[in-house]
Formats: structure tokens, sequence, C-alpha cells
């Protein structure tokens, strides 16, 4: 087992530290970027994926870790932000071998990562980590275990969609408004049945066919192709699948004149946040609409006792900071993104000095 520090990772780096985790018996090559540790110990989760290279898999970590150190500090969390990722495709290459070497190289850093399940783990991937280290959330069970984020994360989301409503049209009812959704999985489905409930209308969309079957089945949602979500015609758009899909190419076609869901790094690169607001679109920075999920976890790492009443307060809390970043960003003519992440750095060096 070799754990190295990445000396300067990337250029502009503001990492404390990025870690390269290779175990030759069991195959584990790995990455652990460890953000920020102001707040307290990095937290977010473990990602495996067969990434194309090592520096695309280097670029995923890094740009990961960093959307975990605004998202903790947005919800007003004791966390600081860290990513870990695993090279390899999961569905053929993830060992119980290769998951314990992983957690042997998490207790190395004694507790200043705090990793839990992403893409291509599960609760159960969760317990044979835990059985080397006690730096890990989101197990199956146990006292604090807290289970699948999912449903709170779409709680916070549809929060958001609600509060991104109100800055438009000074009103939380969005009964009769359409809702362009992508993507129907763990936080889209939940999310689907929640503006559904409200009144909402719905156009959907997912790779998978099976699912967009269930949504116009169920939820009386009207089908897209996947390429056609972005021409939908909708009062707001709700991306929940993959990062990356608002850039120069999809912007220009939005009709949504609100872009608020759960996927992480929605924007392709920073101007397009720049981009969106040159259009007129209202966009909920994605760190700040999808940190239901990590409010979750949260209870787990802190072994909260009052799970509901803590998961409620700090949605409410979060509710709130975007509430005031959509009315800033608004009063200023600026992209909500911009003020997002000042209101991030301003926690942080508040918290810095108190
Ligand atoms: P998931 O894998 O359960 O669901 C993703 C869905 O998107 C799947 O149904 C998949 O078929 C579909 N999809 C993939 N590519 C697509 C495409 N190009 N067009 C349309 N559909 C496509 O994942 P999830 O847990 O629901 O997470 C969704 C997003 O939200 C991810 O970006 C994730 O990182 C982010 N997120 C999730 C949580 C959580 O609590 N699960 C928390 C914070 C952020």
């Amino acid at each position: 087992m070799f754990t190295t520090l990445i000396p300067s990772p990337t250029p502009g780096s503001t990492h404390e530290a990025i870690y390269r985790v290779e175990d030759p018996d069991s195959g584990l090559l790995g990455l652990i970027a460890l953000h920020s540790t102001q707040l307290g110990p990095a937290a977010g989760g473990l990602r495996m994926r067969p990434y194309t290279s090592f520096s695309d898999a280097l670029e995923d970590v890094s740009r990961l870790s960093a959307g975990m150190t605004y998202k903790n500090a947005a919800a007003g969390l004791p966390l600081g932000g860290g990513k870990a990722v695993i090279l390899g495709d999961p569905t053929r290459q993830k060992t119980p071998e290769l998951l314990r070497a992983f957690g042997r190289a998490l207790q190395t850093l004694h507790g200043r990562y705090i990793t839990a399940e992403d893409m291509g783990m599960s609760p159960q991937d969760m317990a044979l980590i835990r059985e080397e280290t006690p730096f890990v959330a989101g197990l199956p069970d146990g006292a604090f275990a807290s289970g699948d984020p999912s449903p709170i994360t779409a709680r916070g989301i549809f929060n958001a969609i609600l509060t991104a409503h109100e800055t438009c049209h000074s009103t939380r009812d969005i009964a009769g408004r359409v809702v362009s959704l992508q993507g129907l999985g763990h936080v889209g489905w939940h999310l689907a049945g929640l503006l559904r409930r409200a009144g909402a209308k719905l156009i959907v969309t997912d790779t998978d066919p099976e699912r967009i079957e269930a949504a116009v089945r169920e939820l009386g949602a009207v089908a897209v192709a996947p390429e056609e979500i972005y021409d939908a015609p909708s009062d707001i758009f709700a991306p929940c699948a993959i990062g990356g899909i608002l850039n120069q190419a999809t912007i220009s076609r939005l009709k949504a004149t609100m872009v608020v869901g759960g996927a992480n790094n929605q924007l392709a690169t920073p101007s397009d946040a720049q981009r969106l607001h040159e259009r007129g679109i209202l966009y909920a920075p994605d760190f700040v609409a999808n940190g239901g999920g990590i409010i979750n976890v949260a209870t787990e790492i802190l072994k909260i006792e009052d799970r509901e009443g803590f998961v409620q307060q700090k949605l409410d809390a979060l509710d709130q900071t975007l509430r005031r970043i959509l009315t800033e960003a608004q009063a200023q003519g600026v992209s909500p993104d911009r003020v997002a992440i000042d209101t991030v750095n301003r926690i942080m060096a508040s918290r810095a000095a108190g």
C-alpha cells in the first residue's frame, strides 16, 4: 500500500492536499482530495468510475472536492470539503480486497477526510471500508446510519424550486407550472413526486426508457428523448442526471426561465453562470440546491440523535441562504453563482476569525 502526496496537483490549485493511493495486490488506484479542513474534517463521497486517464480522475476529484467545501459551508455544517475516487469499472473491478485497501489508505489520514457513498458505491461497500477505518458514513445499519440521502436531497431541491419561483413570481405556488426534468434516478424520481403533488406539470427524460415509461404511467409526465430536454417548453429546468450539461450549446436552447436541479457541477465552465444570467435565466447554484444529501449524511458523521429535527432545521436554513443569494443577485444584477461563492467565502472567513 502506497499513499503519496501529489505535489502541486493542478495549476492554481487551492487544495490542502491530494493523495494518490495505490495497492498493487488488490489493484487499487485512487485519489483522496482534501480541499479544505477549515470548517471541520473534509467530508464527501467516494466515486468509482472507469476514468479515461489518471489526469481525468485528478481533475474530477479536484473539482468535486472543492464543490464539497462550498456545499458543506452553504449548508451550515461543521465539515470541510473532500472527495475520493477509485479508477476502475465498479461492475468488474470492485472487490472486497480493493475496498479494504482503500479503507486502510483512508485510515492513514486519521480522520482528516470522512468518506461516504457516491457513484459506483453502495452502503454495503461502505460497511467493507468500515472494517478498516471508522472514518466512513453511509453505512447500511448501526446506531446513526443515515440511509439513502436521495429523498432529503430531493426535498432540498423542491424547496429551492419554490424559492426560485418566489423570487421570479412572488409566490411559492407552482401549480400549473411546467418543469422539465433530466434524470429519473434516485433524486429525480423523488423530486418528480414532490412536484406532481404540488400541481406542477412534468416533461421528463432519462437514458433508461423504463424510468421514462414509469413517469408517464404513474405521474402523468410527458416524455421526450434525452437530447430534446434542452428544447422543452418549460418554466423550470431541473437537471438531476449528470454534470456539465449547462454549456454554450445547451444554454441558448433553454426555454425555461429558472434552472434548479440536483446534479453536481451543472455548469460546464464558471462562465456558463454568466451566460445563463445574460439570457435572463435564474440559476440556483447546484452546491446550494442539492445540499440536502450531505445534511442527511452529516446526521451520521456528527452522530445526531434527533435526525429529523436536525434535517428540517438545516434544510430550512439552506432555503433561507438560497433566498438571500437569489435576492442579492437580483438586486445587484449579477449571477447567483457569483453571490453564492462570495457568501461561502464570507462564511469561511467569519468562522476562521471567530
Ligand atoms: P442516479 O444514478 O440514481 O440517477 C441518475 C439518472 O440519470 C439515471 O436514471 C440515469 O439513467 C439518468 N441519466 C444519466 N445520463 C443521462 C442523460 N444524459 N440524460 C438523461 N438522463 C440521464 O443518481 P442520483 O443519486 O439520482 O443523482 C443524480 C445527480 O444528483 C448526480 O449528479 C449526483 O451527483 C447528484 N447528487 C445526488 C445526491 C443524492 O443524494 N443521491 C446528492 C447530491 C447530488
